[in-house]
Protein backbone atom coordinates (compact mmCIF):
# COMPACT_ATOMS: atom_id res chain seq x y z
CA UNK A 1 0.00 0.00 0.00
CA UNK A 2 1.02 3.29 -0.89
CA UNK A 3 0.68 5.58 2.62
CA UNK A 4 0.86 9.47 2.96
CA UNK A 5 2.08 10.13 6.16
CA UNK A 6 2.06 13.82 7.93
CA UNK A 7 4.61 14.35 10.24
CA UNK A 8 6.72 11.26 9.60
CA UNK A 9 9.47 13.43 10.44
CA UNK A 10 8.52 14.04 14.29
CA UNK A 11 9.14 11.30 17.23
CA UNK A 12 6.13 9.16 16.51
CA UNK A 13 5.76 9.94 12.50
CA UNK A 14 9.80 8.31 12.03
CA UNK A 15 9.05 5.19 13.58
CA UNK A 16 5.89 4.68 11.95
CA UNK A 17 7.58 4.91 8.45
CA UNK A 18 10.21 3.27 9.59
CA UNK A 19 7.68 0.04 10.64
CA UNK A 20 5.71 0.89 7.34
CA UNK A 21 8.19 0.35 5.36
CA UNK A 22 9.88 -2.79 7.50
CA UNK A 23 6.19 -4.10 6.59
CA UNK A 24 6.77 -3.53 2.70
CA UNK A 25 4.66 -0.62 2.32
CA UNK A 26 5.60 2.55 0.27
CA UNK A 27 5.58 6.04 2.22
CA UNK A 28 5.13 9.39 1.25
CA UNK A 29 6.14 11.31 4.43
CA UNK A 30 4.66 14.90 4.40
CA UNK A 31 6.53 17.39 6.86
CA UNK A 32 7.00 20.79 7.51
CA UNK A 33 10.07 20.27 9.48
CA UNK A 34 9.38 22.59 12.09
CA UNK A 35 11.46 22.63 15.34
CA UNK A 36 10.11 19.21 16.30
CA UNK A 37 10.77 17.65 12.65
CA UNK A 38 14.04 16.47 11.59
CA UNK A 39 15.75 14.29 8.10
CA UNK A 40 17.78 12.97 10.58
CA UNK A 41 14.77 10.85 12.35
CA UNK A 42 14.36 9.55 9.01
CA UNK A 43 18.12 8.69 8.74
CA UNK A 44 18.19 5.24 8.68
CA UNK A 45 15.79 4.60 6.36
CA UNK A 46 16.71 7.86 3.79
CA UNK A 47 17.96 5.54 1.15
CA UNK A 48 14.88 3.56 1.20
CA UNK A 49 13.36 3.22 -2.51
CA UNK A 50 9.99 3.12 -0.98
CA UNK A 51 10.08 6.40 0.54
CA UNK A 52 9.52 9.90 -0.54
CA UNK A 53 9.81 12.98 1.01
CA UNK A 54 7.30 16.31 0.81
CA UNK A 55 8.59 18.97 2.67
CA UNK A 56 5.04 20.73 3.16
CA UNK A 57 2.72 22.58 4.87
CA UNK A 58 -0.50 20.72 5.99
CA UNK A 59 -2.36 24.16 6.00
CA UNK A 60 -1.04 25.04 2.44
CA UNK A 61 -3.94 24.00 0.18
CA UNK A 62 -2.19 23.98 -2.89
CA UNK A 63 1.02 22.32 -1.98
CA UNK A 64 -1.10 19.27 -0.37
CA UNK A 65 -3.49 19.05 -3.06
CA UNK A 66 -0.57 18.59 -5.52
CA UNK A 67 1.29 16.34 -3.23
CA UNK A 68 -2.30 13.73 -3.65
CA UNK A 69 -2.25 14.25 -7.48
CA UNK A 70 1.80 13.63 -7.65
CA UNK A 71 1.77 10.48 -5.10
CA UNK A 72 -2.16 9.18 -5.35
CA UNK A 73 -2.05 7.70 -1.82
CA UNK A 74 -4.10 4.64 -0.73
CA UNK A 75 -4.72 5.71 2.55
CA UNK A 76 -2.97 8.56 5.15
CA UNK A 77 -1.81 8.27 8.57
CA UNK A 78 -2.09 12.04 10.13
CA UNK A 79 0.47 12.73 12.96
CA UNK A 80 1.53 16.30 11.66
CA UNK A 81 0.38 18.77 14.74
CA UNK A 82 2.12 20.97 17.64
CA UNK A 83 2.53 18.45 19.94
CA UNK A 84 3.62 19.90 23.35
CA UNK A 85 0.94 21.25 26.04
CA UNK A 86 3.26 23.54 27.86
CA UNK A 87 4.04 25.54 24.21
CA UNK A 88 0.29 25.61 23.64
CA UNK A 89 -0.24 27.46 27.06
CA UNK A 90 2.59 29.78 25.50
CA UNK A 91 1.46 30.26 22.26
CA UNK A 92 -2.05 28.81 21.05
CA UNK A 93 -2.63 29.99 17.97
CA UNK A 94 -0.03 27.78 16.11
CA UNK A 95 -1.92 25.25 17.51
CA UNK A 96 -5.18 26.25 16.31
CA UNK A 97 -3.69 26.61 12.59
CA UNK A 98 -2.20 23.24 12.39
CA UNK A 99 -4.24 21.47 14.28
CA UNK A 100 -7.30 22.54 13.67
CA UNK A 101 -6.88 24.32 10.19
CA UNK A 102 -4.46 22.39 8.84
CA UNK A 103 -6.22 18.97 9.47
CA UNK A 104 -10.00 20.79 8.03
CA UNK A 105 -6.91 21.14 4.60
CA UNK A 106 -6.05 17.61 4.59
CA UNK A 107 -9.40 15.91 4.83
CA UNK A 108 -10.66 18.31 2.16
CA UNK A 109 -7.56 17.08 -0.31
CA UNK A 110 -7.99 13.78 1.15
CA UNK A 111 -11.87 14.20 0.36
CA UNK A 112 -10.64 15.05 -3.25
CA UNK A 113 -8.62 12.85 -3.97
CA UNK A 114 -10.82 9.70 -2.60
CA UNK A 115 -13.95 10.83 -4.31
CA UNK A 116 -12.15 10.40 -8.07
CA UNK A 117 -10.68 6.74 -7.02
CA UNK A 118 -12.42 3.85 -8.52
CA UNK A 119 -14.86 2.38 -6.44
CA UNK A 120 -12.94 -0.46 -4.77
CA UNK A 121 -9.78 1.96 -4.33
CA UNK A 122 -12.45 4.17 -2.57
CA UNK A 123 -13.41 0.94 -0.62
CA UNK A 124 -10.02 0.67 0.42
CA UNK A 125 -8.96 3.82 1.32
CA UNK A 126 -8.54 5.38 4.88
CA UNK A 127 -7.62 7.89 6.79
CA UNK A 128 -6.20 7.60 10.13
CA UNK A 129 -6.52 10.58 12.37
CA UNK A 130 -3.74 10.18 15.14
CA UNK A 131 -4.69 11.87 18.35
CA UNK A 132 -4.34 11.80 22.44
CA UNK A 133 -6.25 10.97 25.31
CA UNK A 134 -5.80 14.59 26.39
CA UNK A 135 -8.95 15.16 24.24
CA UNK A 136 -11.35 13.94 27.53
CA UNK A 137 -9.56 15.95 30.48
CA UNK A 138 -8.69 14.63 33.27
CA UNK A 139 -9.61 11.32 35.34
CA UNK A 140 -10.01 11.22 39.53
CA UNK A 141 -8.30 8.35 41.00
CA UNK A 142 -10.72 5.84 39.44
CA UNK A 143 -12.00 4.99 35.99
CA UNK A 144 -10.57 4.70 32.57
CA UNK A 145 -11.26 6.85 29.54
CA UNK A 146 -12.90 4.43 26.58
CA UNK A 147 -14.29 5.56 23.19
CA UNK A 148 -17.51 6.46 24.62
CA UNK A 149 -16.01 9.08 27.09
CA UNK A 150 -17.49 12.54 26.57
CA UNK A 151 -14.99 15.44 25.11
CA UNK A 152 -13.51 17.26 28.07
CA UNK A 153 -10.04 18.97 26.79
CA UNK A 154 -8.66 21.30 29.10
CA UNK A 155 -5.09 22.72 27.25
CA UNK A 156 -5.23 24.87 24.40
CA UNK A 157 -3.36 21.70 22.90
CA UNK A 158 -5.82 19.26 24.52
CA UNK A 159 -8.57 21.36 22.63
CA UNK A 160 -6.89 21.90 18.91
CA UNK A 161 -6.39 17.94 19.32
CA UNK A 162 -10.28 17.19 19.99
CA UNK A 163 -11.49 20.04 17.35
CA UNK A 164 -9.34 17.94 14.91
CA UNK A 165 -11.26 14.62 15.71
CA UNK A 166 -14.54 16.56 15.97
CA UNK A 167 -13.47 17.70 11.91
CA UNK A 168 -11.89 14.04 11.30
CA UNK A 169 -15.60 12.09 12.73
CA UNK A 170 -17.86 14.69 10.60
CA UNK A 171 -16.27 14.28 6.77
CA UNK A 172 -17.28 10.31 7.58
CA UNK A 173 -20.57 11.15 8.56
CA UNK A 174 -21.07 13.84 6.41
CA UNK A 175 -19.25 12.62 3.21
CA UNK A 176 -18.44 9.13 3.90
CA UNK A 177 -14.56 9.45 4.08
CA UNK A 178 -13.24 6.39 5.69
CA UNK A 179 -11.95 7.87 8.30
CA UNK A 180 -10.76 6.82 12.06
CA UNK A 181 -9.81 8.41 14.76
CA UNK A 182 -6.75 7.02 17.45
CA UNK A 183 -6.41 8.37 20.90
CA UNK A 184 -3.36 7.00 21.84
CA UNK A 185 -2.03 7.51 25.99
CA UNK A 186 1.32 9.29 26.57
CA UNK A 187 4.22 8.02 24.49
CA UNK A 188 7.57 7.10 25.18
CA UNK A 189 11.40 6.18 23.36
CA UNK A 190 13.59 7.27 20.98
CA UNK A 191 13.83 10.16 19.43
CA UNK A 192 11.39 12.33 21.52
CA UNK A 193 12.05 15.61 21.41
CA UNK A 194 14.15 16.76 24.67
CA UNK A 195 11.03 18.95 25.55
CA UNK A 196 8.98 16.35 26.69
CA UNK A 197 9.45 14.63 30.91
CA UNK A 198 11.59 11.31 29.91
CA UNK A 199 14.17 12.74 27.49
CA UNK A 200 14.06 16.32 29.05
CA UNK A 201 15.05 14.74 32.37
CA UNK A 202 17.43 11.93 30.81
CA UNK A 203 19.19 14.96 28.98
CA UNK A 204 19.40 17.66 32.20
CA UNK A 205 20.77 14.57 34.42
CA UNK A 206 24.05 13.64 31.74
CA UNK A 207 24.17 17.13 32.24
CA UNK A 208 24.24 17.05 35.73
CA UNK A 209 21.39 19.90 36.15
CA UNK A 210 18.80 20.15 38.25
CA UNK A 211 15.26 17.92 37.00
CA UNK A 212 12.19 19.72 37.26
CA UNK A 213 9.18 17.88 38.79
CA UNK A 214 6.06 19.85 37.90
CA UNK A 215 3.81 20.49 41.53
CA UNK A 216 4.37 17.38 43.32
CA UNK A 217 4.81 14.85 40.74
CA UNK A 218 1.42 13.36 41.06
CA UNK A 219 0.15 13.41 37.84
CA UNK A 220 -0.58 9.64 36.97
CA UNK A 221 0.20 8.99 32.83
CA UNK A 222 -0.13 5.69 31.06
CA UNK A 223 2.79 5.03 29.28
CA UNK A 224 2.99 3.95 25.69
CA UNK A 225 6.69 2.46 23.78
CA UNK A 226 6.80 4.43 21.11
CA UNK A 227 6.65 0.77 18.49
CA UNK A 228 3.66 -0.38 20.60
CA UNK A 229 1.79 3.37 19.25
CA UNK A 230 3.44 2.30 15.78
CA UNK A 231 1.80 -1.36 15.67
CA UNK A 232 -1.47 0.06 16.84
CA UNK A 233 -1.35 2.65 13.57
CA UNK A 234 -0.88 -0.18 11.61
CA UNK A 235 -3.44 -2.58 12.92
CA UNK A 236 -5.55 0.44 12.73
CA UNK A 237 -4.71 0.67 9.17
CA UNK A 238 -5.10 -2.59 8.22
CA UNK A 239 -8.13 -3.90 9.95
CA UNK A 240 -10.01 -0.96 11.30
CA UNK A 241 -13.16 0.09 10.71
CA UNK A 242 -14.43 3.17 8.86
CA UNK A 243 -15.87 5.71 10.77
CA UNK A 244 -14.82 4.15 14.20
CA UNK A 245 -12.53 5.49 17.24
CA UNK A 246 -9.82 3.25 18.69
CA UNK A 247 -8.44 4.10 22.53
CA UNK A 248 -4.25 2.95 22.67
CA UNK A 249 -3.19 2.76 26.16
CA UNK A 250 -0.01 1.59 27.67
CA UNK A 251 -2.07 -0.13 30.09
CA UNK A 252 1.28 1.14 32.45
CA UNK A 253 -0.17 3.87 35.32
CA UNK A 254 2.78 5.75 36.85
CA UNK A 255 3.27 9.09 39.04
CA UNK A 256 5.44 11.46 36.99
CA UNK A 257 7.71 11.25 39.82
CA UNK A 258 7.94 7.67 39.78
CA UNK A 259 9.12 7.62 35.84
CA UNK A 260 11.46 10.37 37.02
CA UNK A 261 13.11 8.23 40.08
CA UNK A 262 12.92 4.70 37.88
CA UNK A 263 14.96 6.93 35.40
CA UNK A 264 17.54 8.12 37.92
CA UNK A 265 18.03 4.74 39.34
CA UNK A 266 18.63 3.57 35.39
CA UNK A 267 20.89 6.29 35.13
CA UNK A 268 22.74 5.55 38.54
CA UNK A 269 23.98 2.01 36.36
CA UNK A 270 23.69 3.24 33.09
CA UNK A 271 25.64 7.15 33.56
CA UNK A 272 26.78 7.57 37.60
CA UNK A 273 26.99 11.02 38.46
CA UNK A 274 30.88 12.42 38.79
CA UNK A 275 30.08 13.53 42.53
CA UNK A 276 29.09 10.10 43.16
CA UNK A 277 25.42 11.17 44.58
CA UNK A 278 22.47 9.23 42.89
CA UNK A 279 20.75 11.19 40.01
CA UNK A 280 17.48 11.33 42.28
CA UNK A 281 19.31 14.38 44.48
CA UNK A 282 19.10 16.79 41.59
CA UNK A 283 15.17 16.19 41.44
CA UNK A 284 13.40 19.96 42.26
CA UNK A 285 9.59 20.23 42.39
CA UNK A 286 8.89 23.33 40.27
CA UNK A 287 5.71 25.34 40.25
CA UNK A 288 3.06 23.29 38.29
CA UNK A 289 1.53 23.80 34.68
CA UNK A 290 -1.31 25.81 34.95
CA UNK A 291 -4.91 23.36 34.61
CA UNK A 292 -2.22 20.26 34.98
CA UNK A 293 -5.11 17.25 34.49
CA UNK A 294 -4.37 14.76 37.21
CA UNK A 295 -4.62 11.58 35.57
CA UNK A 296 -5.11 9.89 32.43
CA UNK A 297 -5.84 6.12 31.61
CA UNK A 298 -7.34 4.16 28.83
CA UNK A 299 -9.10 1.35 27.97
CA UNK A 300 -8.05 -0.28 25.23
CA UNK A 301 -10.25 -3.47 24.95
CA UNK A 302 -12.07 -2.46 21.88
CA UNK A 303 -8.65 -2.24 20.01
CA UNK A 304 -7.68 -5.71 21.68
CA UNK A 305 -10.99 -7.43 20.68
CA UNK A 306 -11.31 -5.95 17.21
CA UNK A 307 -7.69 -4.89 15.83
CA UNK A 308 -5.84 -8.02 18.12
CA UNK A 309 -3.45 -5.44 19.21
CA UNK A 310 -2.00 -5.33 23.06
CA UNK A 311 1.02 -3.47 24.16
CA UNK A 312 3.87 -5.88 23.96
CA UNK A 313 6.80 -3.69 25.79
CA UNK A 314 7.27 -3.99 29.09
CA UNK A 315 7.51 -0.52 30.80
CA UNK A 316 11.05 -0.86 32.25
CA UNK A 317 12.47 -2.52 29.74
CA UNK A 318 11.15 0.14 27.22
CA UNK A 319 12.49 3.07 29.36
CA UNK A 320 16.29 1.25 29.77
CA UNK A 321 16.39 0.70 25.69
CA UNK A 322 15.38 4.38 25.94
CA UNK A 323 18.11 5.75 28.19
CA UNK A 324 20.44 3.27 26.30
CA UNK A 325 19.32 5.69 22.77
CA UNK A 326 20.03 8.82 24.27
CA UNK A 327 23.45 7.72 26.00
CA UNK A 328 24.14 6.04 22.79
CA UNK A 329 22.96 9.26 20.87
CA UNK A 330 23.94 12.15 22.17
CA UNK A 331 24.84 14.31 19.04
CA UNK A 332 21.42 14.04 18.20
CA UNK A 333 19.96 15.71 21.31
CA UNK A 334 23.41 17.90 21.37
CA UNK A 335 22.23 19.14 17.77
CA UNK A 336 19.17 20.24 18.97
CA UNK A 337 20.00 21.83 21.96
CA UNK A 338 22.95 23.44 20.20
CA UNK A 339 20.70 24.64 17.29
CA UNK A 340 18.63 27.03 19.46
CA UNK A 341 15.09 25.45 18.94
CA UNK A 342 15.17 24.59 22.44
CA UNK A 343 17.59 24.69 25.55
CA UNK A 344 15.61 22.74 27.74
CA UNK A 345 14.55 25.86 29.69
CA UNK A 346 10.71 25.67 31.40
CA UNK A 347 7.84 26.53 29.60
CA UNK A 348 4.30 26.70 29.84
CA UNK A 349 3.94 29.24 33.12
CA UNK A 350 1.61 31.55 30.73
CA UNK A 351 3.17 34.13 32.51
CA UNK A 352 3.77 36.32 29.12
CA UNK A 353 -0.17 37.47 29.06
CA UNK A 354 -1.56 36.77 25.70
CA UNK A 355 0.61 36.25 22.97
CA UNK A 356 1.73 39.26 20.44
CA UNK A 357 -0.66 40.35 17.46
CA UNK A 358 -3.38 38.04 18.72
P1 LIG B 1 6.35 15.68 17.27
O1 LIG B 1 6.18 17.08 17.78
O2 LIG B 1 7.56 14.91 17.61
O3 LIG B 1 6.23 15.69 15.68
C1 LIG B 1 5.30 16.47 14.98
C2 LIG B 1 5.73 16.52 13.52
O4 LIG B 1 4.76 17.29 12.80
C3 LIG B 1 7.09 17.18 13.30
O5 LIG B 1 7.87 16.41 12.41
C4 LIG B 1 6.74 18.53 12.68
O6 LIG B 1 7.73 19.02 11.81
C5 LIG B 1 5.46 18.19 11.94
N1 LIG B 1 4.59 19.37 11.74
C6 LIG B 1 4.23 20.30 12.65
N2 LIG B 1 3.47 21.25 12.07
C7 LIG B 1 3.33 20.90 10.77
C8 LIG B 1 2.63 21.46 9.65
N3 LIG B 1 1.94 22.60 9.78
N4 LIG B 1 2.69 20.82 8.47
C9 LIG B 1 3.41 19.68 8.33
N5 LIG B 1 4.09 19.11 9.34
C10 LIG B 1 4.05 19.70 10.54
O7 LIG B 1 5.02 14.93 17.73
P2 LIG B 1 4.80 13.40 18.16
O8 LIG B 1 5.01 13.29 19.62
O9 LIG B 1 5.51 12.51 17.23
O10 LIG B 1 3.22 13.29 17.92
C11 LIG B 1 2.70 12.91 16.65
C12 LIG B 1 1.19 12.88 16.72
O11 LIG B 1 0.75 12.00 17.75
C13 LIG B 1 0.58 14.25 17.07
O12 LIG B 1 -0.59 14.41 16.30
C14 LIG B 1 0.25 14.15 18.54
O13 LIG B 1 -0.84 14.99 18.88
C15 LIG B 1 -0.10 12.67 18.65
N6 LIG B 1 0.11 12.06 19.98
C16 LIG B 1 1.32 12.19 20.62
C17 LIG B 1 1.50 11.58 21.85
C18 LIG B 1 2.82 11.69 22.59
O14 LIG B 1 2.88 11.31 23.77
N7 LIG B 1 3.90 12.15 21.98
C19 LIG B 1 0.47 10.83 22.43
C20 LIG B 1 -0.75 10.72 21.74
C21 LIG B 1 -0.91 11.33 20.51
Amino acid sequence: MKILVTGGAGFIGSTVVRRLLSAGHRVVVADLLTYAGSRANLEAVADDPGLAFEAADICDARAIGDIFQRHRPEAVLHLAAESHVDRSIDGPASFIRTNVDGTGVLLEAARAHWRALTAPARDAFRFVHVSTDEVFGTLGAHGRFSEASPYRPNSPYAASKAAADHLVRAWHATYDLPTMVVSASNTYGPRQFPEKLIPLTLIRAVRGEALPVYGRGENVRDWLHVDDHANALLAVLERGAAGRSYCIGGGCELANIDVVRTLCRLLDEASPRADGLPHESAIAFVADRPGHDLRYALDSSRAAAELGWRPRVRFHDGLRDTVRWYLDNRPWWEAILRGGAYGGERLGLASDGPEAGQ
